[in-house]
């Protein structure tokens, strides 16, 4: 390993000297949500993909590994670092937004944040199609890394569905110029989508062409204490077969709760505080046409009560029920995060398996899930007032990823793999898929310099 002196000089000897973090400097930065991701001694924030080419040439001629930044709300791992490591911060990254509303296409530095992105857009009366909770500090470099989804992504599509073109830099320096903007271009390999996903382990990326949308309607938010996943699905199609479903989240109880009480917003599930989960919806639809559609499902019993947000604050309250993770995490002990994605029919049926296969690992177990509903992707956290022990977290993974592949769905849904998934990955992946990884990581990044020991299990 070199030494942190090694390292800045072999930095200093390719960018300029201001460009380059000590450890005090290095350890003032906020490693946001992994406390390892500061780990690394030193930083270099380059501007422009030349310097980051400069940067990676030298990097990987003397073997120095590196780590790259974006906004650090990645939740896997994977920008966690370590000593004799490099951190390659991206917020320097000139090019800022460039968007043309006719082509409705943005060409972006991924030092942008995607809520800079999601206000530009709407100055020119588009939308961006993404839309996370981490939206002011997840920059469009990390959300291509991890190839991010969130609410929007079963209208829209996730990351890999929004990009048009991309600008990276490989290990050895050499630039991948593709910022192509038609959706039609069939020239080879798809090399922008080696990086989308690859989590910085096969290049650092600088820049890329985003697709626009169009403008949301006018909206209305509706929260309903419903029984469970499966009504909560014969809802969201009703609502989504009017045209009108615009976002649509499942909250179970025991997570909405915790929110509520994290952020002191008890009031907005006083309407019916003991439901088994609640529906947030965001619909197009006229308040009456929504009722008109809904009344049914209170005599079925899908739907055991509702309130519609009269005003906005009232909504964004709703929002919050759903969005503020961070407060329910201020309320529990021990809480560990798993990321999945169910099959929609099977939804319901894996719930309530996974309830029982968990009572049988520990019976002070809490979970708290939430899904985006359109996607089938469930957030699960458990909870006890007791640390977990390794063995313990050990059960619990498998009891979440238990048949989760068979069903036809996957182990990591939008989080990636990072540190945290390595395992389950690696136990539930095909060895024709890791075989192809290896070689890829191999023929792309020879001394494993990019962020090694994340996604490729060795
Ligand atoms: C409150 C909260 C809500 C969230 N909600 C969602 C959600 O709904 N959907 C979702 O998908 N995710 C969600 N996330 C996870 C996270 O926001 C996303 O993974 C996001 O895309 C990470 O972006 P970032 O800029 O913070 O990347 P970082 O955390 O800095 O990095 C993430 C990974 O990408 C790599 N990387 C970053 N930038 C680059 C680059 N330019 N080139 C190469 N590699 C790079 C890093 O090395 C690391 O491996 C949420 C996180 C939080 C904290």
């Amino acid at each position: 390993m070199k030494s942190e002196q090694a390292i800045v000089d072999l930095l200093c000897s390719v960018v300029e000297d201001s460009t380059v973090l000590r450890s005090n400097q290095v350890s003032a930065l906020d490693p946001g949500w992994e406390e390892g991701n500061t780990g690394a001694s030193v930083a270099v924030r380059p501007r422009s993909a030349d310097e980051v080419s400069a940067v990676l040439k030298a990097c990987n001629e003397a073997e120095v590994p590196v780590v790259t930044h974006g906004g650090r709300t990645g939740l896997s791992g994977g920008a966690v670092s370590e000593p004799g490591q490099v951190i390659m911060l991206t917020d320097r990254i000139e090019g800022g937004i460039d968007i043309d509303p006719l082509e409705r296409v943005a060409v972006v530095s991924v030092a942008v944040t995607q809520q800079e992105l999601q206000e530009a857009a709407a100055e020119h009366g588009l939308a961006l199609g993404l839309n996370t909770a981490s939206r002011g500090s997840a920059t469009i470099g990390g959300m291509i890394s991890t190839n991010a989804g969130g609410m929007e992504a079963f209208r829209f599509g996730m990351m890999r569905q929004r990009m048009l073109g991309i600008e990276a830099v490989l290990a050895d320096g050499s630039i991948v110029s593709d910022l192509t903007r038609v959706p039609k271009a069939n020239e080879g390999y798809d090399l922008k989508q080696l990086f989308c996903g690859a989590e910085g382990t096969l290049g650092v990326v600088t820049r890329a062409v985003i697709k626009l949308e169009d403008p949301e309607p006018e909206s209305n938010t509706t929260m309903l204490a419903i029984p469970g996943a499966a009504a909560a699905l014969r809802l969201m199609r009703a609502v989504q077969q009017s045209g009108g479903l615009l976002l649509c989240e499942l909250m179970w109880r025991e997570y909405a709760a915790a929110v509520a009480t994290g952020t002191g917003l008890e009031r907005v599930l006083a309407f019916c505080d003991d439901a088994p989960a609640y529906l947030v919806m965001e619909s197009a639809l006229q308040e009456d046409e929504l009722l008109n559609l809904l009344e049914p499902f209170f005599e079925t019993g899908d739907i055991i009560d509702a309130v519609m947000a009269k005003s906005e604050s009232e909504s964004a309250d709703i929002w919050r029920i759903r969005e503020d993770s961070q407060a329910a995490f201020r309320v529990l002990k021990n809480p560990a995060l798993f990321d999945i994605s169910v099959p929609l029919g099977k939804l319901d049926a894996y719930m309530v398996d996974l309830e029982k296969r968990l009572a049988d690992i520990a019976s002070d177990i809490s979970l708290q899930a939430l899904a985006h509903l359109g996607d089938g992707n469930l957030h699960l956290t458990v909870a006890r007032d007791e640390p977990w022990t390794d063995a313990e977290l050990d059960q619990i993974s498998r009891a979440i990823e238990h048949g989760v592949k068979e069903m036809g769905g996957a182990v990591s849904a939008e989080h990636g793999i990072g540190t945290a998934k390595l395992k389950t990955f690696s136990r539930n992946a095909a060895d024709g898929n890791l075989g192809a990884m290896r070689a890829i990581k191999a023929a792309l990044d020879p001394k494993g310099i990019l962020n090694p020991g994340k996604v490729v299990p060795a």
